[in-house]
């Protein structure tokens, strides 16, 4: 069983990080940002109230996304563990629930380049005044974490800088070295 969760800002590409670690090592991929991209698109009074805090670059209220990641791991099979892409994003969180991580890869990139790669992606939401919130926001809540994991011996920082694929690289021959 290998629990292991991606951090990191927004643009430095945690995300397909994980898809392609989660594809290699045949374990589920489970992300809160693609939980909250659906419910925001429901009509409801939840789908709203998602839509107003996605859109403005906060995050979703702890305990309401500890409940939702709980559910979310319950529907999926994770006999051989699963890959983790958003969640914990608070030290908070944490003590809602945690997922016992055994690794926590942490993609460190600059706020220059990650504000460099977000404006070339050029999406409507990506204004150089939202994405520099969210990367305040990003640093007050989030960079926490990364001490608690730290003590715990479990995080590993890879260097975010480089195309994909030499990510990716960096990624496996931590996997690769440890098993
Ligand atoms: P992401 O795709 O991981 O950047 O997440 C997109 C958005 O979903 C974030 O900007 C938050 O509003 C929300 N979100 C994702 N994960 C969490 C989390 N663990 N706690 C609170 N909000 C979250």
């Amino acid at each position: 069983m290998t629990k292991i969760l991606f951090v990191g800002p927004q643009g430095s590409g945690k995300s397909t990080q994980a898809r392609l670690l989660a594809q290699f090592l045949h374990l589920p991929y489970i992300s809160t940002g693609d939980i909250f991209r659906r419910l925001r698109q429901e009509n409801s009074e939840e789908g709203r109230a998602i839509k107003q805090i996605l859109d403005s670059g906060e995050l979703v209220d702890d305990q309401i996304t500890a409940e939702l990641v709980k559910k979310g791991l319950k529907d999926i099979d994770v006999q051989n563990g699963f890959i983790m892409d958003g969640y914990p994003r608070t030290l908070e969180q944490i003590k809602f629930f945690d997922p016992g991580f055994d690794k926590v890869f942490y993609l460190k990139l600059s706020d220059e380049e990650a504000l460099k790669r977000l404006l070339k992606r050029g999406r409507e939401d990506d204004t150089e005044d939202l994405i520099a919130e969210r990367l305040r926001i990003y640093h007050e809540q989030t960079d926490p974490i990364l001490d608690f994991y730290q003590k715990k011996g479990t995080l590993i920082t890879i260097d975010g800088e480089g195309i994909i694929e030499q990510i990716q690289d960096r990624i496996r021959r931590v996997i690769g070295g440890q098993e």
